[in-house]
């Protein structure tokens, strides 16, 4: 018997679950952490065994992808235990796609295993190419540690999209060599528009606010953008680059233009649920994970009444009282 699909008030079928594994990184990021974070004790954290019947769960009720994320998520303890045993239900045909979001700092150990569990495209976030620019971005983070794992996941047959911050004034000047260098190796990339997120502290945040409209204006200075209608149900927009034949993509949470069409949700480390990216709304999933740990109805239905409070769109309103409309939660808690 299959159950109902997971459709939101507006019509909109979930069927995609980020999850993040671990507020805990090797980076510090400077848009993203402060370099003295107090992370959550373990014992708030879902256990592998847990994750594993919540995303079991999510995907009982229709949700074909699953990306996995953090914080890091392959610093988390055993983590490949998790990967494993999510690949039956890619055997089984109920998932679609098993995938992850990484600093790729850990991909030179990992490539392998991830790509025996069924994986086959990751996104890796890289910033920078250069080796001074990436220490100073990511506070502990080394290039050539990441490059050697970017080389063992093509090695391993895992396709790369890189996703790169667009900071003014920091990889400004790297936006030619960065398109270049994707071309060249056969990945995909991305860029992602800065987004105010939890407090980071008031230290500079090396580069600024770079509105990915004036990227494109640069990107036309030397190559033909033609618009593709391809949608992920995300953020993401996409250009074929015409010389190149490059396909390039552009998330830019702050705008409004994606809600309408929206498929995802996102599980925190803790089990809260969250609707909607840009909005504090969400459920504790964790409760009746445990308060009911032979049977996963009261989980069910948890997931189905959040799901029918998923809104209508999100609230980056710079105009609201919330400090700047800013979100008060790390994007490393709920998952970037
Ligand atoms: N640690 C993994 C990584 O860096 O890919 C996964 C988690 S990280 C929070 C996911 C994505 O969020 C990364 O691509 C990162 O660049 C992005 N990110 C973090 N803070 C951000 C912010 N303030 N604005 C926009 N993107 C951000
Ligand atoms: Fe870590 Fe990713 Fe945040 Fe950087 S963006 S600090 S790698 S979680």
């Amino acid at each position: 018997m299959t159950a109902t699909p997971l459709i939101d008030p507006f019509q909109r079928t979930i069927d995609y679950l980020r999850v993040s594994v671990t507020d805990r990184c090797d980076f510090r990021c400077v848009y993203c952490m402060s370099e003295n974070m107090t992370f959550l004790p373990k014992k708030e954290l879902l256990t592998l065994e847990e994750l594993d019947r919540m995303c079991s769960t999510f995907v009982g009720l229709g949700v074909k992808k699953l990306r996995i994320t953090g914080g890091e998520p392959l610093v988390r303890r055993d983590i490949m235990t998790f990967f494993q045993r999510m690949s039956r239900h890619l055997d089984s045909g109920a998932l679609r796609e098993l995938t992850l979001t990484t600093n790729g700092s850990q991909l030179e150990k990992y490539a392998d295993d991830l790509y025996a569990a069924g994986v086959r495209r990751i996104n890796v976030s890289l910033d920078t190419l250069d080796d001074q620019k990436f220490a100073d971005i990511t506070r502990w983070g080394r290039l050539p540690q990441v490059m050697r794992g970017i080389d063992a996941a093509q090695k391993a047959g895992l396709r790369i999209k890189i996703n790169a911050v667009a900071l003014k004034g920091f990889n400004e000047d790297e936006l030619f060599t960065m398109v270049d260098w994707c071309a060249e190796r056969d990945m995909d990339l991305t860029f992602i528009e800065v987004m105010p997120m939890g407090d980071i502290g008031n230290e500079n945040r090396l580069g600024q606010y770079w509105a990915l409209s004036d990227l494109r204006d640069s990107l036309r200075e030397r190559f033909t953008l033609t618009d593709l209608a391809e949608r992920t149900g995300g953020p993401a927009r996409y250009v074929r680059l015409e010389e190149t034949g490059q396909k390039l993509g552009f998330i830019t949470p702050l705008t409004h233009n994606f809600c309408e069409s929206c498929n995802r949700v996102r599980l925190t480390c803790t089990g809260e649920l969250y609707m909607c990216l840009g909005q504090e709304d969400m459920a504790d999933l964790r409760k009746p994970l445990r308060d009911y740990p032979e049977d996963d109805r009261a989980l069910e239905n948890a997931i189905r009444a959040a799901i029918a409070l998923k809104p209508k769109g999100h609230d980056f309103d710079y105009s609201r009282q919330k400090l700047d409309g800013q979100m008060p939660r790390h994007m490393s808690h709920t998952g970037g």
